[in-house]
């Protein structure tokens, strides 16, 4: 899994410019807990491209790690753009940073023949609010307190 900041200097200049024309908003940010017991912040945006006025975009990021910068961390993203399906998912998931939802499991051969992981324009828009955001932990239970026997026991009164 790569860094939020590698994935950002991967990105090309392009997109960048294309990201100006972007606007999200945070629907939830909190601490979660993935699959396999990982914590990390989920952070759910809507974006919109306010020249092309296509429908709005639902991105997904889970960062993995504490570094006070929220970038030095891991992350895995998704956004359900076209571009995100025909570009980015394989090349993402190829090294962690996505999992492939929506393309198919052929690789980009066309749209993006290196394989390069960035991120498409909407996730790259959110970068600036991602940063600012706080992460409520009062919802979601961390590991030690799952492993927690008080806790554990209260369980079974929980319907
Ligand atoms: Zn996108």
């Amino acid at each position: 899994m790569l860094t939020l900041s590698k994935l950002i200097n991967n990105t090309p200049e392009q997109i960048v410019l294309n990201s100006r024309n972007v606007t999200g908003r945070v629907l939830k940010s909190y601490w979660d807990v993935d699959n396999e017991g990982k914590e990390h912040r989920k952070i759910m945006i809507r974006a919109k491209d306010i020249v092309t006025r296509n429908p709005p975009k639902t991105l997904v990021l889970s960062i993995y790690g504490t570094e006070r910068d929220i970038t030095k961390n891991k992350a895995w993203v998704y956004c359900n753009c076209e571009y995100f399906k025909f570009y980015l998912e394989v090349a993402l998931s190829l090294r962690g940073s996505s999992s492939i939802i929506e393309a198919t499991k052929q690789l980009p051969v066309n749209n993006n023949p290196r394989l390069t992981p960035y991120l498409c324009k909407h996730i790259l828009s959110a970068i600036p609010q991602i940063r600012r955001l706080k992460f409520d932990r009062s919802l979601t239970p961390t590991e030690k307190e799952l492993r927690d026997p008080t806790l554990r026991s209260l369980k079974d009164f929980i319907p």
